[in-house]
């Protein structure tokens, strides 16, 4: 199960694999709090003020029970009536301005956490598109899908509803505390013994919390991946009446959701009685040693009041942490996932100094090159190949025997473990990405068109094209003619992937993209390979258009597109075997005559 190799290793001892890439640490909450401010800097102003609202809120909370000591220490045994007016004045207007505090801090870590979202999942696409085409060999789709989405919002709301209260009750427990020593410093040493049983607790169970989550969240990924799967791909689910089988096996994995959640509520049921038990043993030793110290007249009686209100207020923001402990575990798993992928670097990575390749003529080397995959398996082994300029050369050979490859090298999809490959000279390690990719022109069999209209979809090859030069490729690749005949012309909604269009018509439309490109180097990997014998017809004229004057790369299974090469090179096993012309190549009697015996049998290949 592919789902397997994404994780190997995790849960285990710490470290994670994430593909065969990077190793990734565990996230630590200080590094996520680190990361979450660096995506807040921006809004560093509103990030003040919702600082201080909340040492505000914390002042506030403190000055109720200063007015509760008074009322019974000094109001009370000295009847001052007219201050009674006041202490209700000050416990209003605390509440009020409170409430106005809270509103205002509310909103502000509402739109704090917003914008963090915004950065995190806009800086998690930008990362993702500057990585390998290795990279999504590796992962699955709907797993990345997870992580820019469910997520990137999981850390949103614990930013929006719970950092703040974090901070909060942080600043709270701090001076609480700190005021708590001052008053009776022997009774709160006693009353924080039983915090490192809280911390302790605390540990042993976010730890639990933690990975659990993360197998919430793998599990969405899981569930995300396979509707990504079955969504696409269900006129074969309904092809081979796999329904149910692919309902039993959503079930499967939105059980293991279910499960996982299960036992998240359960640890989180768990640990709160224990926490409020720990609060109560407080409870019980201040009541206790106050009164003992009350009744030997060491304390007043306002004092052990006021130090109870005070034990209260220590003790909300620890019942608090208590109730957003999951959510901060669950954004900690959500923020490992996302540093995954933000902390995969790509492979291919454009040298320092790398040059902007000029517009070339097309003459493109392959020497001694040694190319896998992965480790395991060689795809090519000591690989020689040249590509004139401004001609048309030609691979041929059974399937699985590298053609794809070679074209994924040229666009530098890979890198090559030895061996160099030049264009003009320039070895590909040395010139921009860029600068090489938007000089080739790519037309392969699995057509990747996006959802969207005929004209954008042309478009991409330039988007900085008028609608004649689009309608001008669009005629050049044969298009034009079944794109008229639309109702809505260039205008027309293709579906995701061109579903609306016939094999022939979506690889007509991806030669336009192609032409409109205008590159200097075109690579056609089994362009036809799929089509029946009119749209071929149809594409042999688009291409006639496309081909003169570029170095073009023909990848072909049928040898009946190749015949005018200049050069055909017969690929096994990743080596070349024999290479020549057409009549060369046929006079020769090798592999390339038995692969043409094979497709034209009645044909006399000696005529
Ligand atoms: P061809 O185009 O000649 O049919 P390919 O170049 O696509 O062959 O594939 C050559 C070999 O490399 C095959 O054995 C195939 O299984 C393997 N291969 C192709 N693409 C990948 C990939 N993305 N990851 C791992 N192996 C691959
Ligand atoms: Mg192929």
């Amino acid at each position: 199960d592919s789902a397997r190799s994404f994780h190997q290793g995790g849960g285990m001892g710490g470290m994670r694999r994430f593909g065969s890439g990077e190793k990734v640490k565990p996230a630590s909450i200080y590094s996520m709090f680190v990361r979450i401010y660096t995506h807040a800097r921006t809004q560093l102003p509103l990030l003040l003020a919702a600082v201080v609202c909340v040492i505000m809120i914390s002042l506030l909370e403190f000055i109720v029970p200063q007015l509760t000591r008074y009322t019974i220490d000094e109001i009370i045994p000295n009847k001052l009536f007219n201050k009674l007016f006041l202490i209700m004045c000050g416990i209003l207007g605390s509440a009020i301005v409170l409430g106005i505090l809270r509103y205002i801090s509310a909103s502000l870590m509402a739109s704090i956490g917003q914008r963090v979202l915004y950065n995190l999942r806009n800086d998690l696409y930008r990362h993702m598109q500057s990585l390998d085409v290795s990279f999504f060999d590796r992962n699955r789709t709907g797993d990345l899908m997870s992580r820019v989405t469910n997520d990137v919002s999981i850390l949103q709301q614990m930013i929006s509803s719970s950092m703040m209260q974090l901070f909060t009750d942080f600043f709270t427990f701090t001076a609480i505390a700190i005021y708590m020593l001052w008053i009776d410093w022997k009774l709160t040493l006693l009353l924080l013994a039983t915090f490192p049983f809280m911390i302790l607790t605390t540990r042993i169970f976010a730890k639990r919390m933690r990975s659990s989550f993360r197998t919430v969240q793998e599990s969405v990924a899981d569930v995300s991946d396979h509707l990504q799967n079955t969504l696409t791909g269900i006129r074969l689910i309904k092809a081979f009446t796999a329904e149910s089988y692919e309902s039993e096996r959503f079930s499967q994995r939105t059980k293991r959701n279910m499960d996982a959640n299960i036992q998240v509520t359960r640890l989180r049921a768990a640990y709160e009685p224990i926490i409020d038990f720990l609060n109560f043993l407080g409870l019980a030793i201040v009541l206790v040693f106050g009164a003992w110290l009350a009744m030997k007249n060491q304390m007043t009686i306002g004092t052990i009041v006021a130090f109870i209100a005070y034990l209260r207020l220590l003790q909300n923001p620890v019942r608090h942490f208590s109730r957003i402990m999951n959510t901060i575990q669950q954004s900690a798993a959500a923020y490992e996932r996302i540093m995954e992928v933000l902390n995969t670097e790509a492979e291919i990575v454009e040298k320092q100094g790398a040059i902007k390749l000029p517009p070339v003529r097309g003459h493109i080397v392959f020497n001694q090159i040694d190319f896998a995959y992965s480790s395991d398996t060689s795809v090519l082994k000591d690989f020689h190949l040249e590509l004139e300029a401004g001609k048309v050369t030609a691979l041929v050979g059974s399937s699985g025997s590298g053609k794809t490859t070679i074209a994924h090298l040229i666009a530098r999809f890979y890198d090559p473990q030895s061996g160099e490959i030049t264009i003009d000279g320039y070895s590909l390690k040395d010139i921009t990405l860029a600068s090489l990719r938007e000089q080739i022109g790519i037309v392969s069999q699995d057509i990747v068109l996006f959802n969207g209209t005929i004209e954008e979809n042309i478009r991409y090859g330039n988007h900085h094209s008028t609608d004649e030069e689009v309608i001008a490729a669009a005629k050049a690749a044969n298009a034009s003619g079944f794109i008229d005949s639309f109702p809505q012309g260039y205008h027309t909604q293709i579906g995701e992937r061109g579903v609306k269009l016939s094999g022939g018509q979506k690889q007509r439309l991806s030669i336009a993209r192609a032409i409109l490109k205008n590159p200097r180097i075109i690579i056609l990997d089994e362009a036809t390979a799929s089509l029946d014998t009119e749209s071929e017809q149809h594409i042999q004229d688009a291409l006639a258009q496309l081909l003169p004057g570029r170095t073009c790369l023909v990848i072909a299974h049928r040898l009946s597109t190749i015949q005018q090469a200049d050069q055909i090179y017969v690929l096994e096993q990743g080596q070349v075997v024999e290479n020549g012309t057409h009549s060369e190549l046929l006079d020769h009697q090798g592999r390339y005559h038995q692969l043409y015996e094979l497709q034209f049998p009645q044909t006399d290949a000696s005529q």
